[in-house]
């Protein structure tokens, strides 16, 4: 077994779709990112790719390359999963919480499991997604921005 951790957070801005964990969210501010900023993908393929000694997602998908502007996040981690398969390994399970004061999430998590487990190529129970406020303190708590950790067992 082998485990590990992913973190990222994204700044809200105006004129971008919200998209978490593969998700479309109804929200009037999106995330600023090269990619579509979808913060949770982005701390869970950082969580596989760290289980695996593989390095980080900016190694593997810089932001100066063009071909990752507003790239779809399920593609980024669809490849990383596709590298550590290369290299032997099966997700044994992953958990996920986002840390968002807004907007509700509550409603799209279920979505969210789903979407991943699909991308991730298995079982939906091996895939936990959670949402938390950080209860208006910090960044999160001031609408800045949403942040997401990520825990991943890869099993050889
Ligand atoms: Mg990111």
């Amino acid at each position: 077994m082998r485990i590990g951790h992913g973190y990222d957070a994204h700044r809200f801005c105006e004129g971008k779709q919200l998209v978490i964990g593969g998700v479309e969210i109804e929200s009037p501010l999106g995330l600023l990112a090269h990619s579509d900023g979808d913060v949770l993908l982005h701390a869970l393929t950082d969580a596989v790719f760290g289980a695996a000694g593989r390095r980080d997602i900016g190694y593997h998908f810089p932001d100066t390359d063009e071909r990752y502007k507003n790239a779809d996040s399920r593609v980024l981690l669809r490849d990383a999963m596709e590298l550590v398969r290369g290299d032997g390994f099966e997700i044994e399970y992953c958990d996920m919480t986002i840390i968002a004061q807004k907007p509700k999430l509550a409603p799209y998590i279920e979505a969210m499991r789903r979407e991943i487990a699909s991308v991730m190529g298995v079982d939906v129970s091996r895939v936990n997604v959670k949402a938390t406020t950080e209860e208006k303190m910090g960044f999160t708590g001031r609408g800045e921005g949403i942040s997401a950790h990520a825990v991943c067992l890869l099993r050889e």
